[in-house]
């Protein structure tokens, strides 16, 4: 969708917040959601953006979710914290859970925050850079439904399961990667369909386990790993880590809960956060910063450089949005 006018960031929020309570979500749940979308929106993470709010519809109608979720963090270790969504929007669970986990790693050196039942949707890199914004090295990783077949397979096992890393570097933005691990997101795949564009090879395959470029085809058959099987091992290690490490769904049991209802997949997230204070002592940033040099002495960028330059242009100039959905919202807000 193309984004033609520009708003303050307030505006977007209040937009993004009305029509989530307009549709009976408790405002914890509004406010965190329509942050973590508009921060997308704001730093050109689109496919995370405002345009998965009419999508919260099908998610709020699935017959377990909890309008009224209201997560709390409980203790289980020195190092671990556990947040259940109770069935509600996962990224309020984790911001929940996400101090808790700052201060575990901060006085024992690393913490893992496991968050349980959320419906998830949103972007990983927020919360990744909230850990860095604390000095400490950030992970997320989640499953989602069964879409991806594994390097050899035919069919759908493995999720799209992203995974968001952050290093904290000091007077810097961090660095941050977030990605699925998927040889393209779904999203990408419906926009060729939608577009009537073919998809490159190695995407996908057809209901038949063959190649295709046929990106409907892809949607009806089974999405690639990146990376053959080293993309395949990752998200297998996805599964295992956000899914029964931390007592929670799969990818194959998070599309079976959905039964159809085309929600949000609902399953656990996991989050970690290390001390390089305390792991590696003085001398870890400046180790850092000399393999990030590297990088522009040969003229590449880190992963997040554009979106911090986005953020600095919506903070000028406004946030982008595409007219057409700003009505589409609108006119969905009850
Ligand atoms: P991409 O393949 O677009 O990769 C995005 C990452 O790679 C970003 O960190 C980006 O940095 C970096 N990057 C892109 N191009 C370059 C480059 N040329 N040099 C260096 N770094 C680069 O991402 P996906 O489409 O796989 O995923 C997009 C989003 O979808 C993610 O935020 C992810 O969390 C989300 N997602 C969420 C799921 C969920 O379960 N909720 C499921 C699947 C995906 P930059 O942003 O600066 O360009």
């Amino acid at each position: 969708m193309p984004t033609d006018v520009r708003l303050p960031e307030n505006d977007l929020l209040a937009l993004a917040l009305d029509f989530l309570l307009s549709h009976g979500l408790n405002a914890p749940q509004g406010h965190s959601l329509a942050r973590m979308l508009v921060d997308a929106q704001r730093d050109g993470s689109f496919s995370h953006g405002l345009q998965r709010l009419p999508g919260t519809l099908n998610t709020m109608k699935h017959p377990r979710f909890n309008r009224h979720a209201d997560p709390a963090p409980e203790s289980v270790s020195p190092a671990v914290v556990r947040v259940d969504a109770q069935f509600g929007f996962s990224c309020l669970a984790a911001e929940r859970g996400i101090d808790a986990l700052i201060g575990k790693a901060g006085t024992i050196g690393i913490g893992l925050l496991a968050v349980n039942n959320g419906f998830h949707s949103t972007a990983l890199w927020p919360l990744v850079e909230r850990i860095a914004a604390a000095g400490l090295v950030g992970l997320s990783m989640n499953p989602t439904h069964a879409w991806v077949a594994p390097a050899g397979g035919t069919k759908g096992l493995l999720g799209t399961n992203p995974l968001a890393f952050a290093w904290p570097r000091k007077g810097k933005p961090p660095y941050v990667f977030d990605f699925a691990t998927s040889a393209a997101s779904r999203a990408d795949i419906a926009m060729h369909r939608n577009a009537g564009r073919e998809i490159p090879d190695g995407w996908g395959l057809n209901g038949q386990g063959e190649c295709t470029t046929d990106p409907a085809e892809v949607l009806a058959g089974a999405m690639l790993p990146f990376g053959g099987h080293k993309g395949s091992a990752i998200a297998t290690m996805i599964e295992l880590m956000a899914g029964p490490l931390i007592g929670d769904r799969m990818s194959r049991q998070s599309q079976d809960f959905d039964h159809g209802a085309d929600a949000a997949p609902c399953h656990g997230e996991l989050l970690l956060a290390f001390s390089p204070d305390i792991i590696g002592g003085a001398g870890v940033g400046e180790g850092a910063e000399r393999l990030f040099a590297g990088f522009s002495d040969q003229g590449a960028r880190l992963p997040g450089d554009r979106r911090y330059r986005m953020r600095e242009v919506s903070a000028r100039d406004g946030i982008a949005v595409s007219s057409a959905l700003l009505q589409k919202i609108r006119s969905q807000t009850a």
